[in-house]
């Protein structure tokens, strides 16, 4: 597993979208520059996120900055190693 660089913390957790890949469930991830990944299901009618299943939605979305929650939890950090 990548470990977060704890650096990240002082700048505000605040990461970007480097690319997306598809996990095990073909569900899309976005890879973050912080080394962390993160979920964008599309998973009607709670997550509506229909951007992500297009290869246009989604290149509109790299280079998107997001507040990585893993950064700023160091506690779920701890718990993966
Ligand atoms: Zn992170």
């Amino acid at each position: 597993m990548l470990i977060c660089v704890t650096k990240k913390i002082r700048t505000g957790m605040k990461t970007k979208i480097t690319d997306f890949h598809l996990d095990e469930y073909a569900h899309w991830v976005a890879d973050l520059s912080c080394g962390h990944s993160r979920h964008f299901r599309h998973d009607p009618p709670w997550q509506q996120r229909e951007w992500v299943l297009s290869p246009q939605g989604r290149k509109k979305y790299i280079g998107f900055e997001l507040d990585c929650k893993t950064c700023g939890s160091p506690d779920i950090n701890r718990g993966k190693e």
